[in-house]
């Protein structure tokens, strides 16, 4: 399992996949998303998510 970085959601990168889902590269770690929403918020702003201090 992969986590979400925009939302903090568990995603099922597999099954992201399978639906046609893409992963994105940033700086040498990959990431995956549960839609497209999240996907396109972390493609404008990295950082913002990265960086974000992690929510327990
Ligand atoms: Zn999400």
């Amino acid at each position: 399992m992969a986590k979400d970085p925009v939302c903090g959601r568990e995603v099922d990168e597999k099954n992201w996949l399978a639906q046609g889902g893409e992963k994105v590269v940033h700086e040498g770690e990959t990431y995956y998303f549960c839609g497209l929403m999240c996907k396109q918020k972390f493609v404008i702003n990295p950082a913002k998510y990265i960086n974000a201090p992690k929510a327990e």
